[in-house]
């Protein structure tokens, strides 16, 4: 896919999804990283009734350094992988605490350092919470990109960079979000809603598709 077509797409998508917004519920910078954190795996439906709990109760990395290793895996029981993700949270509070005076770092270099944190949620953090030009890349995000042909599928980094060097920067936060709800919604994994998808015209796998039943059908096949 080139330049003007990725453009073109995200252009549809920002009319296709007017209200496009992260679906993650949270206040603060930090409530964000926490809850990005227990998304690994997880629906955000899900991680927001696990927060809206844990919010009203701890909010700040002084709130969760102090609370006992036990009440957080109660407490974040449902969204899965419980101790890993209680584990992290607290780390990374503490890490906060002890580096960053309890603020969040608005730096990619800095963010992936905190516990828990990879490219992915230091990019959605950067431009979620600091609207800075960063383009996390999600199983959605990976997955609708190699259908439009921008990248393998296989690897975040080179998808992340592909889409960097086809899109304005200004523009990276928002399609970052517009994919996501496009491949949650419309381009889901196994039986993607090609019959009801805003930019089948620009997308390479269908076109090909649609291409070869025209030929088979041509054929008399
Ligand atoms: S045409 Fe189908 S495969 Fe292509 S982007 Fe749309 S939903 Fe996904």
């Amino acid at each position: 896919m080139e330049k003007r077509q990725l453009n073109a797409v995200i252009d549809r998508l920002e009319k296709y999804f007017p209200e496009a917004r992260c679906e993650l519920r949270y206040k603060t910078p930090f409530e964000l990283l926490v809850a990005v954190i227990l998304s690994a795996q997880c629906t955000d439906k899900r991680v927001n009734a696990v927060t809206k709990e844990l919010f009203e109760k701890y909010r700040t990395p002084e709130d969760f350094a102090a609370i006992s290793d036990g009440e957080l895996e109660r407490l974040l029981y449902p969204v899965g992988f419980y101790k890993n993700k209680a584990r992290a949270v607290k780390s990374a509070a503490e890490l906060l605490l002890k580096k960053y005076g309890g603020e969040v770092p608005d730096g990619f270099d800095e963010l992936i350092k905190i516990p828990g944190v990879g490219r992915k949620t230091a990019n959605v953090i950067l431009s979620e919470a600091f609207h800075k030009d960063a383009f996390a890349v999600d199983t959605h995000v990976l997955r609708v990109s190699k259908r439009f042909g921008i990248a393998d599928g296989e690897s975040p980094y080179k998808t992340e960079l592909a889409v960097g060097e086809l899109l304005d920067g200004n523009r990276l936060g928002k399609a970052h979000i517009l994919l996501v709800l496009f491949g949650r919604y419309v381009c889901v994994a196994r039986k993607p809603k090609c019959g009801e998808c805003p930019v089948s015209d620009l997308c390479p796998s269908y076109m090909n598709g649609a291409a070869k039943e025209r030929a088979g059908t041509a054929n008399g096949s």
